[in-house]
């Protein structure tokens, strides 16, 4: 068989504590030689002691490319992850490293690690609101063009999924968050159940179950994903836990 050139894991670090880091992920960090990614994610790392002693290169936010192309670089001569939150693959950098592999027509070993992604975190800390049908939708409009998002947001409403939104607001996307809090409202009512996990198992973890009439858009950020639910999701009497109904007599 003809020597791949190079060898390159994409590792999916879960949420962010060691205990969901499936054991295929950190035995493909152990095994590694380089460890690439963003620098709040690396923090994770330095808490394995097997890691002790490894190369760990951080970059900082905004340089997808650059440390996709670095790995890519660097796993000409050593057993490279790159790593993202979550899963790899979802709005993580899987899909622009098979697009630079694809360009550059590069012959490459190529890993993919899965992880827990944040929609399936969040659910397990506030019951099981992604029991039937539901969507993943991000709103940063940074690749999304915003006039998309707002299309499939009410593509999903109309379809009747719990919506998980990953990246909901940040500083410089405040007002476009109370839009859609508004398109929210108009299309599904005041009473829908919701619920908000910020931080979900790091430090300073929140989670809450409400109604959609009572979020308060300042109240949510960056590490916040918010579930909306649909037609079936109740609030559980105790204001304790968020479910979706499957239908079961
Ligand atoms: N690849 C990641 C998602 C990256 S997008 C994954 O699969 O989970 C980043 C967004 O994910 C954040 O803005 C937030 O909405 C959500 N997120 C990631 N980790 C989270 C956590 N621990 N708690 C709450 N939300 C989280």
């Amino acid at each position: 068989m003809e020597k791949k050139e190079h060898k390159l894991s994409l590792v999916g670090l879960g949420p962010g504590n060691i205990d969901n880091l499936t054991l295929k992920a950190f035995n493909t960090l152990k095994d590694s030689d380089v460890i690439i990614g963003y620098a709040s994610y690396i923090k994770l790392l330095k808490e394995i002691p097997e890691l002790d002693g490894k190369n760990i290169i951080a970059f900082p936010m905004k340089t997808e490319e650059e440390r996709c192309l670095t790995a890519l670089e660097l796993a000409k001569d050593a057993d490279v992850c790159l790593v993202s939150s979550g899963d790899t693959g979802i709005y993580g950098l899987a899909s622009l490293v098979l697009e630079i592999i694809d360009e550059e027509n590069l012959n490459i070993e190529l890993h993919i690690v899965p992880g827990i992604t944040a929609a399936i975190a969040c659910s397990s800390l506030v019951g099981a609101p992604l029991a039937n049908d539901f969507c993943c939708i991000n709103l940063s409009d940074q690749l999304t063009d915003f006039e998309i998002i707002k299309k499939r947001l009410e593509g999903a409403i109309e379809g009747d999924f719990v919506i998980t939104l990953y990246n909901p607001s940040s500083k410089d996307r405040y007002e476009q968050f109370e839009d859609i809090i508004h398109l929210l409202i108009e299309k599904l009512g005041n009473n829908i159940p919701i619920a908000v996990v910020k931080n979900a198992y790091r430090e300073n973890q929140e989670t809450y179950p409400l109604l959609l009439k009572d979020l308060q858009p300042d109240e949510i950020d960056m590490n916040s994903l918010i579930i909306i639910g649909n037609s079936q999701t109740v609030i559980n009497e105790n204001n304790e836990n968020v479910y979706t109904k499957r239908g079961y007599k």
